[in-house]
């Protein structure tokens, strides 16, 4: 086999430490609540725990989905806490979040898909801390649109849904998942009246017009912002780089979104769906 890609300098950062972060840490675990950029070993963890924000995963940190390029576990999930909720809202008053992003695993189990706990922790957030902006990253309701009403209703700024790839490698990367089943969760939440966002890895074997194909489809299905990112391996056992997206490479996507009619486009090696997501309450 072809020796496998070096990482390259600009995907080098800083480590997380420094006090900001240990204060972070240590209401996380005290709440026993998860974090996306734990479970994920997310690269920017030094600065956005360091500023006081992080993204909370709900219902559990077990997924009934097995996508490839995930490092949450995949099994049955455990009863879900209807604690959490509460438990949530009291650590983003502690953490005087200014700016919350809310991720949860999919719960194909479970008739309502979780949107119940989605609800209720979008509202008791908003009840402890009414200046608090809160962006759902939510699952793919597997076309319960019901549940899918229920998730975004609850007064959050932003829902987000993140088709990962492009259509091609769906059935490797996202293998329960559907390419136009997720376009039309997205349509459908822009129907709503809500602001719109979605994210796509690169790095996973896409070339650049199935990346622009896929900018093509969201905006019209009236997506709003999307981020790019460079895809990190989380272990050896997960979906392969197969290419490290030079920085250059990024800005052209960003100014074709653009182009394209997104009103924002976040590109760039390190950038994460979460990353810098204070400034999308505004798009
Ligand atoms: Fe967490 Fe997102 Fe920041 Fe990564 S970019 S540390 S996942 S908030
Ligand atoms: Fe990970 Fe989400 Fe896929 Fe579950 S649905 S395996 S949490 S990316």
């Amino acid at each position: 086999a072809a020796p496998r890609p070096k990482r390259p300098d600009w995907l080098r950062v800083k480590l997380p430490i420094g006090p900001e972060y240990a204060k972070v840490r240590k209401l996380v675990d005290e709440h026993k609540l998860h974090t996306i950029c734990e479970s994920g070993n997310c690269p920017n963890m030094g600065e956005c725990w360091g500023a006081g924000t992080a993204t909370f995963m709900i219902l559990g940190n077990v997924c009934t989905r097995s996508c490839t390029f995930c490092a949450v576990a995949t099994g049955r999930p455990n009863e879900y806490d209807t604690d959490e909720p509460r438990r949530v809202a009291e650590a983003i008053v502690l953490m005087k979040v200014k700016h919350a992003v809310l991720t949860s695993v999919n719960r194909d189990e479970l008739k309502d898909r979780g949107a119940e706990i989605w609800y209720q922790t979008v509202r008791l957030i908003k009840e402890a801390s009414p200046a608090t902006t809160i962006e759902t990253l939510i699952p793919d309701t597997k076309g319960n649109w019901e549940a899918l009403e229920r998730m975004i209703s609850a007064g959050q700024e932003v829902v987000s849904h993140n088709m990962e790839t492009v259509e091609r490698l769906y059935r490797r990367v996202r293998p329960q998942a559907r390419y136009e089943r997720s376009l039309e969760q997205i349509r459908r939440t822009k129907d709503y009246g809500q602001r719109t966002k979605s994210g796509i890895m690169l790095g996973l074997g896409e070339t650049k017009d199935e990346v622009v194909k896929a900018m093509d489809d969201l905006a019209a299905n009236g997506l709003d912002i999307l981020t790019l990112g460079q895809y990190l391996q989380p272990t050896k056992m997960h979906h392969e780089v197969i290419e490290w997206i030079h920085p250059e490479t990024f800005a052209m996507y960003r100014e074709e979104g653009l182009r394209r009619g997104l009103k924002y486009v976040e590109s760039g090696p390190l950038v994460r769906s979460s990353y810098h997501a204070e400034k999308h309450v505004n798009v």
